[in-house]
């Protein structure tokens, strides 16, 4: 973050911060374009009212050498400044004064656009690769024949490797269906996703089985 007011830097860092992003700051434009390089962050939220530089001629300067994305701080949401911002690179644009809550929206839209389809739609779990667009699977290169729904776990399971994912909660996020105590859908689906893995409950590899909470999918160990 480049702001030159040390009230809002210390204010917008801490509640960054406290929502789970790592930030550091900057209180001038020659420091911040430092900075901007030298620690390769994922994005830079940019005031454009600096003592040293305007704004958007630090972000030309920046854009020359870096393709990180930026929002810009804006006293307003009409300032002829934010349009100039926008047109010298900048990512989004945000009018001051705003919550933490919405800069963060703001910060999470912008990478999310950043990301590469590629980045995004390619999941990878030690010799399992998932394409969500083209809805294919592959393990140790071997094309895996899924029906639907077994691709839909697959794809459930693999965004969230290493975390104990409950029956209930796949029964509503992947069958979309009202969680009931006694429902085998998921056992039988997950029998028939192991097979197609080539592993069993008993020799699990990546789909590990945690007695009475639920199903966990994780690297295979290295022998
Ligand atoms: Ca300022």
């Amino acid at each position: 973050m480049i702001e030159d007011d040390p009230a809002i830097r210390t204010a917008v860092l801490r509640a960054l911060e406290d929502l789970g992003h790592a930030v550091t700051s900057a209180p001038d434009a020659l420091s911040g374009l430092h900075a901007a390089v030298e620690q390769a962050p994922d994005i830079v939220i940019l005031d454009l009212g600096l003592p040293d530089l305007d704004g958007s001629e630090m972000l030309r300067m920046l854009r020359a050498v870096s393709e990180v994305p930026v929002i810009v701080a804006t006293a307003r949401d009409d300032d002829p400044t934010a349009v100039r911002a926008l047109n010298s690179g900048a990512d989004d644009f945000l009018a001051k004064p705003f919550s933490a809550e919405q800069l963060d929206a703001r910060i999470r839209a912008v990478l999310r656009r950043s990301q590469s389809p590629s980045a995004t739609d390619d999941l990878v779990v030690g010799g399992l690769l998932l394409s969500s667009a083209a809805r294919t699977a592959s393990l140790d290169g071997v094309p895996l024949e899924l029906t639907p729904r077994e691709f839909d776990l697959l794809q459930y399971l693999m965004e969230r490797p290493n975390t104990v994912v409950g029956k209930r909660e796949l029964l509503t996020e992947v069958w979309r269906m009202a969680p009931s105590g006694a429902d085998k859908t998921v056992d039988v689906h997950v029998s028939w996703l192991r097979r197609k893995l080539g592993e069993t409950a008993a020799e699990p590899r990546y789909l590990h089985t945690v007695r009475g909470v639920g199903l966990k999918l994780t690297l295979p160990p290295t022998d």
